[in-house]
């Protein structure tokens, strides 16, 4: 049996082989040990991110390491205080009613945040994020808020057996992302598009895709 640590570190250096530098891989550590996303560190990962607040807090301060860490996961609005202090970005935004209680945390704290807007491309009922036809008002809305900065979309899409068929829900994103930087708001800098997962990454990098959110392919199969 091969050493899982060596598993993982297999499987980055693959990673960092196949996709590009211009593409950021996001580390999607739900469900790993400390050990494992060190591991994913040491060998080369720069961005890290989180489903729960509570797994990402109890394993931060066994890391010895410092990279930005993304909160991917829906962030309940009980949970932003917590969430400011761990998290360098809440890719999540999907309601002004989250972006209004980010900007009035991070007032509090006098703490500047990273946001992303999360887009429900697959118009699906019991998903999280905002319509495609809504991320324009939310951006606008965003972009009024002196603590949070718009650097991103992020989408799931729905979760479809073959990964050609998430192609029209990427095209989709990527629109809703462009349409926003066509605005040119003053204080949004979009950098990042977000899409694309273990089975999906390559397809939503054809469409554009910067940021990919990699969980299984890097640590294998959740428990
Ligand atoms: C778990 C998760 C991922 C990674 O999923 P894999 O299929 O394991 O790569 C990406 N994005 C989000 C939002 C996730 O919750």
């Amino acid at each position: 049996m091969p050493n899982p640590l060596d598993v993982i570190r297999t499987n980055i250096d693959r990673l960092l082989v196949e996709i590009l530098p211009s593409v950021t891989i996001l580390a999607a550590c739900k469900g790993r040990s400390a050990a494992e996303v060190q591991v994913a560190y040491q060998t080369g990962l720069r961005c890290f991110g989180h489903n729960y607040v509570q797994e990402a807090q109890a394993i931060a301060p066994q890391l010895d390491f410092s990279a930005p860490w993304h909160m991917i996961g829906h962030l309940q609005r009980n949970k932003v205080g917590t969430a400011i202090e761990l998290f360098d970005s809440i890719d999540t935004v999907d309601s002004l009613q989250l972006a209004q209680e980010l900007e009035k945390r991070c007032a509090n704290t006098e703490r500047q945040m990273k946001v992303m807007i999360e887009v429900n491309s697959g118009r699906e009922e019991n998903k999280n994020g905002v319509l495609p036809e809504d991320a324009v008002a939310l951006a606008e809305f965003i972009a009024q808020q002196p603590h949070l900065h718009l650097h991103g979309i992020m989408t799931m899409g729905p979760l479809l057996g073959d990964p050609e068929n998430s192609r029209p829900y990427f095209v989709e994103t990527r629109k809703v992302y462009e349409q926003i930087a066509r605005l040119n708001l003053a204080g949004v800098n979009l950098r990042y598009l977000s899409m694309g997962m273990s089975d999906s990454y390559q397809v939503a990098i054809r469409e554009g895709a910067n940021m990919v959110r990699l969980g299984t392919v890097i640590f294998g199969e959740r428990k």
